[in-house]
């Protein structure tokens, strides 16, 4: 042994000890530390609505409540695969803790996260909110929202088009009503000529029963060999291949598109590339309201778009708190006459940016948006609109339209007399004819007034906190928990994910 080892002095280091106490795992956990929290909150809920999905008989199950709070602790710790879960209630300690010592599966970790929390997980969340919120870490009453596409856990390029569905359907039909048209001329088959089907109400029953008419009809006709293989290519797939076409647009159920891998997710852009570009991926449209970087609340949408999402989003937070928010922030995604009008039904201050808000606010106003509609004087009392030369456009007619979420949108187009000879012609319209405008006096006048809330002092402060509290929100997400895309197929398993996602983000932030 060398001199220097001699003037070391080391601790005791005995592995085999055998302690006359053993040390008990409580000891162990420190005071404070996020895994107490997560215990803490999770024995403070009501667990009646899970308990209610176990059926009882049978073997012993391992207690819902133990493994609700191991699920949430392995978001807070970044860790979501079942397997690796299971892993760590073998060797980490606070998950021993945890779990007291139990050692469920990954099978049953699996089978809990998927099956038990189904028809529970929003229950669960909006009463660990509503904890959070009467411990004073956020309130309900002013949210701010955003959303984000989520990429679901789907093969990119196993996609389903509505369109390419909408158009090979109705191609099918013609090429039907063709060779219907064609058995016309060569048979005199009267009760072929008086029963002609009705081609715009076909199913694949009646398009077998069609195809097999016209095949009877053609027996013994002299027919060219290529209208036969017609005839014998419709026998064997026409019928099935109309039912598959309905079969997805049931699927599509008005959507744009699906993949294959996960029939629920749809193809929608995402901006994911260091130049912000933007790709269409099979996904989910993600919305959350926060709090002081909390989420109060967050839905699971099929649609790319931000603006229709708004009012069910909202309808989710009345349902879970009893009440709707009073005040809510969202950018210009936002900013529709149906929103508006929905915001105000319900009692909402909306400090919602509408799409020229910006522009408008910061003096950016293109030339070409100089003619736009909203630049035009409008003369409320004898309702008629003032085009850049000085004419009065008025009322020709009044068109109404549906929105997606069933909203009535009543506008009316409103015409200049004579527009012969204008030397503002050229910029103002390209149309043919008088310049007319389409156009919602309502959505108008809502826009002028939400301006004016984001303009005052109340809706600077407003626009200012939205960047650092949802935008935070999905930050941490996307950034911290490393969540890029979605583990788990289908909406439903979805929406548990985004739960245990978003019960983990809240729990980490009153824990850290
Ligand atoms: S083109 Fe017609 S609507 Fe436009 S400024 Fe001239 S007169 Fe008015």
């Amino acid at each position: 042994m060398s001199k220097r080892h001699h003037s070391v002095a080391f601790k005791p280091y005995c592995q085999h000890q055998v302690h006359l106490l053993p040390q008990s795992l409580d000891d162990l956990i420190a005071p404070g530390h996020p895994v107490r929290v997560v215990s803490q909150i999770v024995d403070k809920i009501d667990i009646e609505p899970l308990l209610a999905t176990y059926r009882g008989g049978g073997r012993s199950s391992y207690h819902p409540r133990m493994l609700l709070k191991v699920l949430i602790y392995a978001y807070i710790t970044n860790v979501y695969s079942s397997r690796k879960i299971e892993a760590q209630i073998q060797q980490n300690i606070h998950f021993m803790w945890l779990a007291a010592m139990e050692k469920p599966d990954h099978h049953t970790i699996n089978r809990f996260r998927s099956s038990r929390l189904k028809s529970v997980i929003k229950q669960v969340f909006a009463q660990v909110v509503q904890l959070m919120a009467d411990a004073g870490h956020l309130t309900l009453k002013e949210v701010y929202v955003d959303g984000t596409k989520l990429e679901a856990n789907a093969n990119r390029y196993t996609f389903v088009w509505g369109k390419s569905v909408k158009v090979n359907k109705e191609k099918l039909v013609d090429r039907l009503h063709e060779l219907w048209q064609y058995t016309l001329s060569v048979t005199a088959d009267e009760n072929l000529h008086n029963e002609e089907p009705d081609f715009s109400q076909l199913d694949a029953e009646k398009i077998q029963q069609t195809v097999d008419r016209i095949d009877k009809a053609l027996q013994g006709k002299p027919i060219s060999a290529k209208i036969r293989k017609i005839v014998t290519e419709a026998r064997r797939n026409w019928a099935p291949r109309f039912e598959n076409y309905c079969q997805k647009e049931q699927i599509l159920a008005g959507r744009n598109s699906y993949s294959k891998t996960d029939k629920d997710a749809t193809f929608m852009p995402m901006k994911e590339d260091h130049l912000n570009n933007a790709q269409p991926k099979p996904g989910y449209n993600v919305q959350v309201s926060s709090n002081n970087q909390m989420i109060v609340n967050y839905s699971i949408h099929q649609t790319p778009s931000d603006t229709t999402t708004l009012p069910e989003h909202l309808d989710e937070h009345k349902r879970m708190y009893d009440q709707a928010p009073e005040v809510v922030v969202a950018d210009a995604g936002y900013g529709s006459e149906e929103n508006y009008v929905y915001l105000d039904a319900n009692g909402t201050e909306a400090y919602v940016k509408h799409n020229h808000f910006d522009a408008e606010h910061n003096g950016k106003i293109s030339h070409k948006r100089t003619f736009a509609v909203d630049h035009l004087h409008y003369n409320a009392e004898h309702d008629f609109f003032v085009c850049p030369m000085g004419q009065r456009m008025h009322k020709v007619a009044d068109v109404s339209t549906k929105s997606a979420n069933q909203y009535q949108r009543s506008r009316s187009e409103y015409r200049a007399a004579n527009c012969n000879g204008c030397p503002l012609r050229g910029p103002c319209h390209k149309t043919n004819g008088n310049r007319s405008v389409v156009v919602s006096t309502k959505g108008m006048k809502l826009k002028v007034e939400a301006s004016a809330r984001l303009k005052s002092e109340k809706g600077i402060a407003y626009r200012k906190k939205r960047c650092h509290d949802v935008e935070t929100v999905f930050a941490n997400i996307k950034f911290n928990m490393g969540i890029r895309r979605c583990r788990l197929r289908g909406k439903e398993k979805v929406n548990i994910e985004i739960g245990l996602i978003a019960l983990a983000h809240n729990l980490k932030k009153i824990a850290v």
